[in-house]
């Protein structure tokens, strides 16, 4: 039987056919990694629908091809949902790089909808090694309704303006293949002030050998940097909440605290190199906020956070809870594990993630890599 995907009356489309071998068989394995990625999987004709934050896609098994579909609320939403088919149809798909267009909505855009340059308004120091920088720009409203992470398009080494990609016709970025390429680093939005058409972003400054740290150290006001975003999820609503993370996701985590209403319980720990790098942190909730010290080992190096975690007396099971973690790769994995197979939390209130990796960059490939 035809389902309907849930949110059918999305009113912006778009839809392309890829000459795929074994249409049935690719599909079925990119919805199984859908699945665990939480998206919302509905069967349809010949294949399924997944229907994801900012939109859904649906890809139907045709003889030797696959149609996709994609719908979203607006242009953004739509450009998201493009690029994370055709980057999903690249990874899944066996051999060459399927070339393939999309048509509808949003075709011939010259920049993606929420690519946007910022420039540097004012450069502060929070702790010794965290840096932060006011970025302005126009059109910040969507930084209030939506997550609070951004990519963050470094400029080329002297600050000479970059060529910033541009969207393909198969929705993923066409980058310059010149000296002007910016690189790519995630970052969160640790505060917005939309009046003065501001955003702050906090920097771990851990040396000079990764270009967004290393643009932060160097960072002076009108400096240029492009911008994606908004990006991640919202703060889901919950009674109790655990909040892990070493300082990469002190950002997330403070403006978390200071968005819960007293009514919220839970836990918050945060691990920093030593007494100097904690922050005041401004809440109203019952949370008990725990600091760890490295005291003098590298990051990423110590269990600190995942003995903690297991540490942690989890409320009831009828609790609704939020469970987060940004943190190191190894103590992401471990966590992870032990929330997921150990606890047995439900993967829906459940998001560990991997905010950076010892000895790589972001974006770095390694072909043995288990999915973060
Ligand atoms: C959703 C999300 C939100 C994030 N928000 C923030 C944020 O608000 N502020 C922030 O500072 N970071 C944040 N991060 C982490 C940040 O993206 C990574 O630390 C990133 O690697 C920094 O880029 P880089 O160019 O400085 O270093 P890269 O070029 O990526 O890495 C170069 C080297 O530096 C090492 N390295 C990277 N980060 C660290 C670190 N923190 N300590 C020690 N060594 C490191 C790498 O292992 C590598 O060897 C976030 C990550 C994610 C996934």
């Amino acid at each position: 039987m035809q389902t309907e995907p849930a949110e059918a009356k999305r009113s912006f489309q778009a839809q392309a056919e890829v000459a795929i071998a074994d249409p049935e068989r690719f599909i079925e394995r990119v919805f199984e990694h859908f699945a665990e990625h939480d998206a919302e999987i509905t069967p349809i004709e010949r294949g399924s629908s997944a229907a994801f934050f900012l939109g859904e896609v649906s890809m139907q098994a045709r003889p030797n091809n696959v149609l996709m579909r994609v719908k979203a609320d607006d242009e953004t939403g739509l450009a998201f949902m493009k690029s994370l088919a055709a980057h999903h149809l690249i990874e899944f798909v066996q051999g060459e790089r399927p070339r393939f267009a999309w048509t509808g909505d949003g075709v011939g855009l010259s920049q993606f909808p929420n690519f946007r340059e910022m420039t540097v308004e004012r450069v502060a120091h929070v702790t010794p090694h965290m840096r932060r920088i006011t970025l302005s720009g126009s059109d910040l409203g969507r930084y209030a309704t939506h997550g609070p992470h951004l990519m963050l398009f470094v400029p080329p080494e002297d600050n000479a303006m970059p060529e910033w990609p541009v969207p393909g016709e198969d929705g993923l970025p066409v980058w310059p293949t010149n000296d002007r390429r910016p690189q790519v680093r995630t970052y969160t939005v640790r505060s917005l002030d939309l009046g003065a058409g501001t955003i702050d972003v906090d920097f771990v400054l851990h040396g000079d050998h990764g270009v967004g740290s290393r643009w932060a150290l160097n960072a002076r006001p009108g400096d240029v940097i492009g911008v994606r975003g908004p990006t991640g999820r919202r703060r889901p609503e919950a009674d109790w909440y655990l909040l892990v993370g070493d300082e990469t996701a002190l950002p997330v985590i403070a403006r978390t605290l200071e968005s819960l209403p007293a009514s919220a319980k839970g836990v918050a720990i945060i691990e920093v190199s030593d007494e100097s790098e904690q922050q005041p942190m401004r809440y109203d909730a019952d949370i008990q906020l725990r600091w760890l010290h490295r005291n003098g080992a590298e990051a990423g190096t110590t269990s600190l956070l995942v003995d903690a975690v297991r540490a942690v007396k989890m409320p009831p099971a009828e609790t609704r809870i939020h469970v987060m973690a940004g943190v190191e790769y190894t103590a992401f994995k471990a966590i992870r594990r032990y929330w997921r197979d150990e606890l047995h939390l439900n993967k829906k209130d459940v998001v560990p993630v991997a905010y950076w990796r010892r000895g790589r960059a972001e974006g770095e490939a390694d072909p043995d890599d288990e999915e973060n």
